[in-house]
């Protein structure tokens, strides 16, 4: 056949997972926890399934786990969603972003996002028939050139995307940034994608901005977020999404032909660990210390570390002492150090090396030390 994603290979989470398997590599790769989360949440799953939570939920979402979101966005953010209308259960953060961008993205829209990026909204936005507009982050401290999003932006932009804590740099967007991105989209009809999967890991007592802080830009913004972030869960598969209702009347309308509902026995589950607040605001603090241990750890390493003001993520740079590409220094590392990290070329379009790698702090203490301890002798 003919393919409509020529060239897009299989993810580099999965292409590293792999080599790190046969090079029994330690895997400070993928941004997965390789601990387990609180052993309640697995009973309360088993509970609900016991209890007859085993067909689908409603297509939106289970009320009670709606209800519950609700409230908790209006207390931490203050903006106001109706759960009925304005709130939708999805299956993994990936689809509320997949159905999202398909339902509100037209053939020959542009779609503004920023480099380095996730590597699904770009081969999303294609498969819509629309154009992705990559617009490259400082490599010095990743913050937004917003001159050069006022140039790039025209008549056939429909779509930001935002995403911070960024994946994969642990920037976060600050006050400045929230000006701009209000100014520059007032009195448009661009939609601003939103990718807030690690909103509960801020760092250093900075405040996560949420589009849902803002009541201007939560006018105009679809909010993606996790549960299995925030829970240690992502094989679970469950996230949200808020929107303005008639937003949300379309992503619904792809959601419920994509997956129809997210697993209902997981909800049942969330609805009532939301109930205890600090199963979310206790996150900030864990993961910080996570970080901090890795960077100790790595001091009288050869790598420089990038700081990282939240996510499950730090850069360090290697270009200093190798002249490796991005991509065979990573593969050097699991070959020779039995490490595996993400070169951050993979989050560009055109695979430009950066002299970078990024390490996930979301494993066990131990594993970190282990991995600080190889990465040292390198
Ligand atoms: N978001 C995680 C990461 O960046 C995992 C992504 C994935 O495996 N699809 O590592």
């Amino acid at each position: 056949p003919q393919s409509k994603l020529p060239d897009v290979g299989t993810t580099i989470f999965t292409v590293i997972g792999q080599l790190s398997a046969e090079h029994n590599a330690l895997n400070l790769s993928q941004g997965a926890p390789n601990f387990s989360c609180q052993p309640a949440l697995i009973d309360a799953v088993a509970q609900a399934m016991r209890a007859g939570h085993n067909q689908y939920a409603p297509m939106s979402g289970l009320a009670a786990l709606r209800h519950a979101l609700a409230a908790k966005v209006e207390a931490i953010y203050g903006c106001h969603y109706d759960a009925d209308s304005e709130v939708t259960v999805i299956a993994s953060a990936s689809e509320g972003i997949y159905s999202a961008i398909s339902a509100l993205v037209h053939p020959g829209d542009e779609v503004i996002y920023f480099e380095p990026a996730f590597d699904s909204y770009s081969p999303i936005v294609r498969l819509q028939g629309a154009t992705p507009v990559p617009i490259g982050l400082s490599l010095e401290d990743f913050s937004i050139d917003w001159d050069e999003v006022a140039s790039a932006i025209n008549s056939r932009t429909r779509m930001i995307i935002i995403n911070s804590p960024h994946n994969p740099t642990g920037a976060i967007l600050q006050q400045q940034d929230i000006d701009r991105l209000t100014a520059l989209t007032r009195n448009s009809d661009i939609i601003i994608l939103s990718d807030e999967v690690y909103e509960h890991v801020v760092f250093d007592g900075h405040r996560h901005e949420s589009m849902a802080r803002h009541a201007e830009l939560a006018e105009r913004s679809v909010i993606v977020s996790s549960f299995g972030k925030t829970y240690h869960v992502t094989g679970w598969r469950v996230g949200y999404c808020l929107a303005p209702q008639a937003l949300m009347e379309e992503i619904r309308k792809v959601h419920q032909f994509m997956v129809f509902a997210a697993d209902t026995p997981m909800q049942v589950a969330f609805a009532e660990a939301l109930a205890d607040p600090q199963s979310y605001l206790g996150l900030a603090d864990f993961y910080q210390h996570k970080r901090d241990l890795l960077v100790t750890a790595l001091q009288g390493s050869r790598f420089e570390l990038l700081p990282s003001y939240g996510s499950f993520f730090m850069l360090a740079r290697f270009s200093h002492f190798s002249p490796l590409s991005d991509d065979e220094f990573v593969l050097s590392l699991i070959r020779d150090h039995q490490v595996a990290t993400i070169p951050l070329s993979a989050f560009y379009h055109h695979n430009q090396p950066t002299g970078l790698i990024r390490l996930s702090f979301a494993k066990d203490d131990e594993t970190l030390y282990e991995g600080a301890r190889r990465l040292s002798g390198v």
